[in-house]
């Protein structure tokens, strides 16, 4: 029996940053070259719907080309093989835990090759790009259609069944994610509520790495595996993990 019944885990930017996608923070990357109250919050798309196109027309150009690192694939590994409950939510638009293999998986902030009818709510996968002359196909309504994403100051997707499994859960593991984006940022408390054990795998510490009681730091690509591996062969270990910083 494994120690862990019940594991959530959320991923962030830093979980496909070494598949090539820049996070939110760096410093050349495209987050730098855009204001993100003009491309990320309904009263920039209102203002400027053109610009809004143009910046997630050219990121679903540059998600093309990119394929799961080692860290997604020890992710779907995990969820494969673990005899307990595995849900991965992650605040990344792009698919990269689905091309892995991941099943269990929730896109609280949207998804990149997804489009969403501003009028009737419509929501259906697209690879193409979006502009503001396009036809829903579903209402016929011109202009409306838009990236399915979430974006500042929009509620989050499936945050019912989040809070649930939160609620639930025996393990927390927060990946690649900086902590500032709320409500995700708050999850590690929810956990804590719950009595998870909650560990943390970023980079370097994150703004709320205090708030775990485990941490390693480094790629993604070197911790999350060796952290799915030692997982996978604790079942018979109640704390398989005694170093609070490797
Ligand atoms: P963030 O950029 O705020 O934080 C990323 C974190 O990852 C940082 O703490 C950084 O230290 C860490 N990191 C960087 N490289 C890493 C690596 N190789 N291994 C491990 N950790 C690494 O991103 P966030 O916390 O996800 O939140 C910002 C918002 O930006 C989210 O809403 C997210 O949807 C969005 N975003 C998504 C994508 C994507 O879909 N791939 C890319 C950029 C931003």
């Amino acid at each position: 029996m494994s120690t862990y019944q019940r594991i959530v885990i959320l991923t962030g930017a830093g979980l496909s940053a070494e598949s090539g996608l820049g996070t939110f923070r760096d410093k050349d990357g495209l987050w730098s070259k855009y204001d993100l109250m003009e491309v990320a919050t309904p009263e920039g798309f209102a203002r400027n719907p053109e610009k809004v196109h143009a910046f997630y027309n050219l990121r679903r150009n540059m998600h093309a080309n990119v394929v799961p690192n080692a860290a997604h694939r020890a992710l779907a590994r995990l969820e494969q093989n673990y005899s307990g409950e595995v849900w991965i939510v992650t605040q990344n638009i792009d698919e990269l835990h689905e091309s892995a293999g991941s099943h269990c998986l929730i896109h609280m902030h949207g998804e990149l090759y997804k489009a969403l009818c501003a009028h009737c709510g419509d929501r259906r996968p697209w690879r193409d790009e979006l502009s503001t002359d396009l036809v829903c196909p579903s209402c016929k309504a011109i202009g409306g259609m838009r990236p399915d994403v979430v974006w500042f100051g929009e509620m989050p997707y499936q945050m019912d069944g989040i809070v649930e499994r939160l609620a639930a859960c025996d393990l927390f593991i927060s990946i690649g994610t900086s902590g500032t984006v709320y409500p995700a940022a708050d999850f590690v408390m929810d956990a804590r509520q719950a009595g998870a054990h909650t560990v943390e795998l970023n980079l370097e510490p994150s703004e709320g790495a205090s708030l775990f009681a485990e941490a390693h730091h480094g790629k993604a690509t070197e911790i999350v595996p060796t952290f799915v591996d030692r997982l996978l062969n604790s079942s018979q270990s109640a704390h398989p993990f005694e170093n609070r910083d490797t």
